[in-house]
């Protein structure tokens, strides 16, 4: 898988694939089984041209489920064009459907959500305003500022009482809590 696009529709190109494997493989086993019940089947009436109409449309259908097979791989290598190749595979699944019963139906239903997937898929944004932040950018988060009420400030400006060890302005004369007068 070397050499494949970093980013790509990864669950578009996986239900695409299984789609058109199912679709394929399906078909193949129901001409498998036309053939292997080739008696039987005329032995009820459906030999010759009957038979021939259903082993054809099967084939039909095994080509569509490889066709939507090559799609998905195209939308994994190549991301920009899954846009074209999302409404190719929806197109060769509902195609399938109708043709060959898009392997019993299922196959056909994983293959149109894969494609639409892909269809829907956009790559990201290469501005450094997407989804990562840009290396060396500045980090977004800063400290909350600090709440409730700011502590006094110690210090110059200042003095502590000697009594109760209570915080009052410098020019303070005698102590706010306790009343005791400073001396100075
Ligand atoms: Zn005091």
């Amino acid at each position: 898988m070397a050499g494949y696009p970093e980013q790509y529709p990864r669950t578009g190109f996986l239900l695409s694939l299984i789609g058109g494997i199912l679709i394929t493989v399906v078909s193949l086993l129901v001409v498998a089984l036309v053939y292997a019940l080739a008696s039987e089947l005329s032995a009820l009436g459906y030999g010759g041209a009957a038979t021939a109409l259903v082993v054809a449309e099967l084939m039909v259908g095994a080509v569509l489920g490889i066709l939507i097979i090559y799609g998905a791989y195209q939308v994994r290598s190549r991301p920009a064009s899954a846009r074209i190749w999302g409404i190719g595979i929806i197109v060769l699944a509902l195609v399938s459907i109708f043709v060959s019963s898009g392997g019993f139906y299922i196959g056909a239903l994983l293959a149109l959500i894969g494609g639409f997937l892909a269809y829907r898929w956009r790559p990201p944004a290469p501005s450094p305003t997407g989804w990562s932040p840009a290396p060396g950018a500045p980090p977004t988060w800063s400290p909350p500022p600090p709440s409730g009420p700011t502590p006094p400030l110690a210090g110059a400006a200042g003095k502590f009482c000697p009594y109760c060890g209570a915080s009052n302005p410098a020019p303070a004369r005698f102590c706010a809590r306790c009343g005791a007068g400073f001396p100075g």
